[in-house]
């Protein structure tokens, strides 16, 4: 593999992030510069660079990041958003590591301690 990306880092708890939602197939946390008053973003566990770099044997990730997004947005009342994939640094992409964005205008409840 190439350098691993700043995703791959929080992903192995290298870096710290601020997770909402983690199972066995995904990690979700907030975007450190969010474009909306929630702004989530969905990293599947599998690495794949891009929508651009899928293959038969990885195409099932963009659906399971979208599957796990809305299940997320309708447990948080979020009925309203957005989801995005940047696909190439033409595109918007900054980070080479597949990713869903939830983007709301509705802010996230705040977490119950
Ligand atoms: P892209 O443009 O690649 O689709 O989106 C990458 C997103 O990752 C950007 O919205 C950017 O703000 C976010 N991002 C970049 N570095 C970090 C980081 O270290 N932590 C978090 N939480 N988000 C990051």
């Amino acid at each position: 593999m190439e350098q691993p990306t700043v995703f791959h880092r929080i992903l192995s708890h290298e870096l710290p992030a601020d997770r909402v939602y983690e199972d066995d197939q995904v990690v979700a946390f907030k975007d450190i510069n969010p474009k909306a008053p929630t702004h989530i973003l969905f990293v599947p566990k599998e690495f794949v660079g891009s929508v651009a770099d899928l293959t038969p044997e990885t195409a099932h990730l963009p659906g399971m990041l979208v599957m796990k997004a809305k299940d997320f947005a309708a447990a948080n009342g979020i009925e309203g958003y957005k989801l995005v994939f940047h696909v190439g640094q033409e595109g918007g992409q900054e980070v080479f590591y597949l990713h869903l964005h939830l983007l709301s205008q509705k802010k996230l409840p705040e977490k119950k301690e």
